[in-house]
């Protein structure tokens, strides 16, 4: 039977959204004739296998040795890689999240196999017939993955979230890989909460976005009580991120967070490529920018030629009376 060995990231013993989205891709591969098995790292990695058995994981193998609690890199992938040559799998999928590229890409190079980012579609046979996103996703790629054991992550928000049709009970094993200390040069050695508060970009389903054309600082204010509102949360663009006006943990981008809120409220942003792979997602884009040629009116669903400091205001007083 084949097996198809899934990277699953959890926190608290509770997989991460984009592990469960892995599962589903991961569930396709196998087909009816193949199993889904995943390896899990940390403390609580066990925990996880409840729910895992949900989305049809049937067995679950918990990399345990004292040194791998703490994310390290080059070490969780080279177990995933001795994993894999134990299992002999069809293909290693991992979420498409910072974590899984990085594991994965240090378990290619361990394995000396090549590996497929960022996969929306994937063809099986022989060889696979992967789509694959390129620059945050505004760029398409048809690529062939030819070896025995094909790498793969699946594409952020690209594969629904869905339980398998039969529940399983996943058998759960450990496996304990033998590391040494060069495995370990760079190891996670404190986490540092976010001071950031309210609904995190990712999962706002209302953002406002700020950028250049807010002016400074303190004028995001406006957008804030817009965002406060209408229950959402304020993003802004890279320029507003480099001018020091918000923190880095605000940008929406290539180089940044990527949201799929309902609604998008885009200020005084002008629409570069670069910024708009990261609100591709958002269901509808409301600009409000003075030029009426600034890109973002041309992908936009609804835009108001104006200026931010008179519109927001104007949209907070329309919101409060109409509560
Ligand atoms: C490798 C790379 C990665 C990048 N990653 C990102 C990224 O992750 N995220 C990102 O955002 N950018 C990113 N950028 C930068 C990107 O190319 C743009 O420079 C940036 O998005 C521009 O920000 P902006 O729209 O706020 O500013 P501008 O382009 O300066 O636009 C300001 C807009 O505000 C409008 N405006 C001015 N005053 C007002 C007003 N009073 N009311 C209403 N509208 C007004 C103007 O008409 C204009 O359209 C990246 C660039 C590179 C090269």
């Amino acid at each position: 039977m084949s097996v198809i060995l899934g990277f699953v990231e959890q926190e608290s013993g509770l997989p991460e959204e984009t592990s469960l989205e892995m599962l589903t891709l991961a569930r396709d591969l196998a087909a009816d004739d193949g199993a889904v098995e995943v390896a899990v790292f940390g403390e609580e990695g066990d925990a996880v296998a409840d729910e895992l058995g949900d989305h049809g994981v049937e067995a679950v193998h918990h990399v345990t040795d004292d040194r791998l609690a703490r994310y390290a890199p080059e070490a969780w992938g080279e177990s995933l890689a001795k994993l894999a040559s134990e299992l002999d799998p069809d293909a290693v999928v991992a979420p498409g999240s910072d974590r899984g590229h990085e594991v994965l890409s240090h378990a290619a190079a361990a394995l000396d196999l090549p590996m497929a980012a960022n996969c929306t579609d994937v063809e099986t046979g022989d060889e696979y017939e992967v789509t694959r996103q390129r620059w945050g996703g505004s760029l398409v790629e048809h690529a062939r993955l030819d070896a025995d054991t094909k790498l793969l992550t699946a594409a952020a928000h690209e594969h629904p979230i869905e339980e398998a049709q039969a529940a399983v009970d996943p058998a759960v094993d450990v496996f304990s890989p033998s590391l040494d200390d060069s495995h370990f040069r760079v190891q996670v050695d404190r986490l540092e909460e976010s001071d950031v508060e309210g609904v995190p970009l990712g999962e706002a389903r209302v953002v406002v976005g700020g950028g250049r054309g807010v002016g400074g600082p303190e004028d995001y204010d406006k957008l804030e009580e817009l965002a406060d509102l209408l229950g959402g949360t304020v993003g802004a663009s890279r320029a507003a991120v480099n001018e020091g006006w918000r923190p880095h943990d605000d940008q929406i981008g290539l180089t940044g967070a990527k949201i799929s809120p309902d609604i998008y409220i885009a200020c005084g942003i002008s629409g570069a490529v670069q910024h708009m792979v990261g609100c591709k997602g958002a269901d509808t884009i409301l600009a409000i920018n003075t030029d009426p040629e600034a890109a973002i009116m041309q992908k936009c669903e609804y835009g108001i030629v104006g200026d931010l400091h008179e519109v927001v205001p104007a949209l907070n007083e329309e919101i409060r009376e109409a509560q």
